[in-house]
């Protein structure tokens, strides 16, 4: 039995640069090839006019530059627009194009389902299956940018955002970061990737040493210890105070800023107690906090604030020297919030 070809996304430029070599072609090849996939957006090979035929015919035997099947779109109101792919061993994946004024912004899964089990997103729900490959995290990112240049708004930022762990995919997301930063490549800079995580922190350790000018976000969501062990299950395992004090030595030795994410949820997050824990946890720490309104998901049975009480606890926080800022919902009707649409397709 023949082995599927290999998906040509999986190979970085090295790669790519090495494999055009051992087939007696010159290395600038790769650059052309790399141009056609991530900046031009062809689907196959038969496209690629600068390469002779033959070796058009050659790449076609024995890799695979296919789409991914859209087994779902949905556009809200916002022009928000949900994708939900298949995969080839029927596992399903999320994309999402957010469209706002000044920016047209990639939410990425990187894996099948998820480990962590937050007990407010959907992604957890179904459990985990797998790891995305490279190409997997790439393929999303060259559709949603597809579906953007449609609407003449060039993606400007990606996210890792949906569904999965990002830092769990460590290997496999940084060599689409590579591909996705570099000009050969899609060439979106490296202030405008977004890797959030539940606060892997042997990871978010390993990612400071890295030296890229990656934007970090910290899903915290619960103000302590406690709290955040009901929220978060893998509290238990890098607890609420080893967590800000690795975010505060990555942001000295990186000297970036860090983005918490904190979730907005009824009589649990959005109380006066809730500030006063993350005024002493957070003294001496700059930071932005965007705090998320929860969006509902029906395995839970937590209620969003109402506008007034949101308004409150972020003004509440700014008196504390807390930079605050209220993400508006977009795509609700979409079920745009993580994992939702996957979820409801199962
Ligand atoms: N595993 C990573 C990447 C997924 S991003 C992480 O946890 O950071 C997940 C983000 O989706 C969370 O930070 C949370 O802000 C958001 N989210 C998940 N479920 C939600 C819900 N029901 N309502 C609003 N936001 C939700």
């Amino acid at each position: 039995m023949s082995l599927p070809p290999q998906d040509i996304r999986n190979y970085s430029f090295e790669e790519l640069t090495a494999y055009f070599e051992s087939i007696g072609e010159k290395a600038f090849r790769a650059q052309q090839m790399a141009e056609w996939i991530y900046k031009k957006g062809v689907w196959s090979f038969d496209q690629m006019l600068n390469l002779p035929e033959q070796l058009r015919q050659k790449l076609s035997a024995n890799f695979n530059l296919k789409p991914l099947v859209i087994a779902a779109k949905q556009v809200a109101k916002d022009h928000t627009t949900k994708f939900l792919f298949d995969l080839d061993d029927r596992e399903t994946v999320e994309s999402v194009l957010i469209p706002t004024a000044t920016r047209t912004t990639a939410c990425i899964s990187t894996q099948a389902g998820c480990k962590f089990g937050c007990r407010f997103c959907a992604s957890g729900i179904g459990g985990w299956s797998r790891n995305l490959t490279c190409a997997e995290i790439l393929t999303q990112v060259l559709h949603v940018k597809e579906e953007a240049l449609k609407h003449k708004r060039p993606l400007c930022n990606i996210v890792f955002m949906g569904t999965g762990e990002p830092l769990d995919n460590f290997d496999n997301l940084f060599k689409a970061i590579k591909i996705i930063n570099s000009h050969q490549g899609i060439g979106i800079g490296a202030r405008h990737i977004t890797i959030s995580t539940v606060g892997l922190v042997p990871k978010i350790k390993e990612l400071a040493k890295q030296n890229l000018q990656i934007e970090l976000a910290i899903s915290l969501h619960g103000y302590d210890n406690a709290s955040r062990n009901v929220l978060m299950p893998v509290n238990k395992k890098y607890p609420f105070d080893e967590l800000i004090r690795t975010c505060r030595e990555y942001a000295r030795e990186t000297k970036r800023q860090i983005t918490f994410e904190y979730i907005l949820i009824k009589d649990v997050t959005c109380t006066e107690n809730a500030v006063q824990c993350l005024r002493k946890a957070f003294k001496g720490i700059i930071c932005k906090m965007n705090l998320i309104p929860y969006n509902p998901v029906s395995e839970f049975e937590h209620k969003t604030p109402s506008q007034a009480e949101m308004e409150t606890f972020k003004n509440r926080l700014e008196e504390f020297g807390i930079h605050a800022t209220i993400r508006s919902p977009r795509g609700r009707e979409v079920g745009a919030a993580c994992g939702q649409l996957r979820h409801a397709h199962k």
